[in-house]
């Protein structure tokens, strides 16, 4: 433990949260929560072209939903704010007065520059190693410029800046801040300040090894959160992108991660974006997924999809979704899965009206509505019972009667248990929906 340690992830607010920046976050976290040091949101919003507000709430939405709480930021408060950079001019100014009592700066043209120590730099990175950065020729490294013109501020000083005044201990950011990093450890000594630790996580690739662009597939947290993933899958998934606990296993609980998380275990090798592995890792929590909380997340899943559930009893809500526990990857599966159990007028699958409504099925389909109709009770097992009683009679296949049943009450070729289903559906609405299929297909 070292309650000294001060992360940050300090996103620049661009209305959505990339799955690369939700990584970052997530690494930060669990480095904040393993050591139980500090977790810090800083919103980098220097330009002003956008507006702060609503790109925020999108960040603040994808970590809220990931479970990464933060320990000082917008919303939480903290002795080092503000935490939004637009308010920390005052800051800033002070911090290049300095610069300038120094000598550090030049003006050139309005703007204003750094001028470079031309030196070597070397960056100890915790998970890059040993990198020695030639600062020497200003052909290849220029002086940055660290305000313009118009008196906006350059990313690079700013950055620094407030790391500096929220003592911020370890720098845990994307690769592609690597090349910064000897800029900013300039900046760091003129300031007077020793630099972070830091820690540059290898970039997320796609399949094909290009890098991951904002229009890509999976690229932005909503889409995960639109099309129905666990926070806990995808959160998993994500800690899995150039970190693992060495063992092969892919399944691991929030808690264990926390304990086993260390910097120096980061892969070196970038990492490889693979949306299928992450579908399938949801599944692997789908499954488990019941009780109230399976409820709630359903409910709202079928509410969305346009299903009005207000018509319905608590009990036959949470019948019909018991039903569906462990058969689907993604919340998303759920409405075509389920929604049959709150319509009455569903559309039939075409192939399937081809293949089961067929003229020998008539008397089959027939056959089992009286069976049902006749039944002693309507529960799952006397069900079967009598759907198996009504086939030998007919002396066919079990399956010769249970396709054009399900097709007939449910619209679909496949879909829950199919007596269980039955049974929650109940007499009623079975006998109708054989007769509404009987009708629909004048065929019996
Ligand atoms: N605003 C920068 C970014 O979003 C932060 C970089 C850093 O973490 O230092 O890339």
């Amino acid at each position: 433990m070292n309650s000294d340690f001060r992360v940050r992830f300090a996103p620049s607010p661009t209305g959505y949260l990339h799955i690369g920046g939700a990584r970052t976050a997530l690494f930060n976290w669990l480095f904040a929560r393993h050591h139980g040091g500090k977790f810090i949101l800083r919103v980098e919003d220097t330009d002003k072209t956008r507006n702060t507000e609503e790109a925020a709430a999108a960040i603040y939405d994808g970590l809220d939903w990931l479970g990464l709480d933060w320990d000082e930021g917008p919303r939480a408060g903290g002795d080092f704010g503000p935490y939004f950079q637009s308010q920390r001019n005052g800051i800033y100014e002070r911090h290049l007065q300095r610069l300038q009592t120094t000598g550090h700066l030049y003006d050139d043209a309005g703007a204003t520059r750094f001028r470079s120590p031309r030196e070597h730099v070397v960056v100890d990175d915790v998970v890059c190693g040993r990198i020695d950065f030639d600062l020497t020729n200003p052909e290849t490294h220029p002086d940055m410029t660290i305000r313009r013109p118009d008196g906006s501020w350059i990313f690079h000083f700013v950055n620094v800046v407030d790391d500096i005044e929220m003592k911020i201990s370890h720098v845990i950011r994307g690769e592609d801040h690597l090349s910064n990093t000897p800029k900013h450890i300039e900046l760091y000594r003129a300031l007077g300040a020793a630099p972070p630790h830091f820690a540059h996580i290898p970039l997320i690739l796609n399949k094909d090894g290009s890098k991951m662009s904002k229009r890509d597939v999976g690229a932005s947290l909503n889409t995960y959160i639109e099309e129905g993933f666990l926070p806990e899958a995808v959160r998993n998934y994500l800690c899995l992108l150039g970190w693992s606990p060495k063992d092969n296993r892919e399944k691991l609980d929030l808690e264990e991660v926390v304990r086993l998380f260390e910097l120096e275990k980061i892969n070196r090798k970038n990492a490889s974006f693979d949306l299928e592995k992450c579908t399938w890792l949801n599944g692997e929590y789908a499954r488990e997924l019941k009780g109230e909380r399976f409820y709630a997340l359903a409910t709202r899943t079928l509410a969305r999809a346009g299903i009005d559930l207000a018509a319905f009893p608590d009990p036959y809500i949470q019948a019909a979704l018991d039903t569906c526990v462990g058969k689907f990857k993604t919340l998303a599966e759920l409405p075509p899965y389920c929604g049959f159990y709150f319509r009455d007028d569903f559309p039939f699958n075409q192939e399937g009206v081809a293949k089961h409504f067929t003229p020998e099925n008539q008397p089959r389909l027939v056959a089992v509505r009286d069976a049902f109709a006749n039944a002693p009770s309507f529960d799952a097992a006397t069900l079967e019972t009598a759907l198996k009683a009504a086939a030998a009679q007919l002396a066919v296949k079990v399956g010769l009667l249970v396709h054009p049943t399900r097709l007939a009450v449910t619209g679909s070729n496949a879909g829950p248990s199919l007596y269980h289903l039955l049974e929650v559906l109940g007499k009623e609405k079975v006998l109708a929906r054989i007769e509404r299929a009987c009708q629909t297909f004048a065929f019996c």
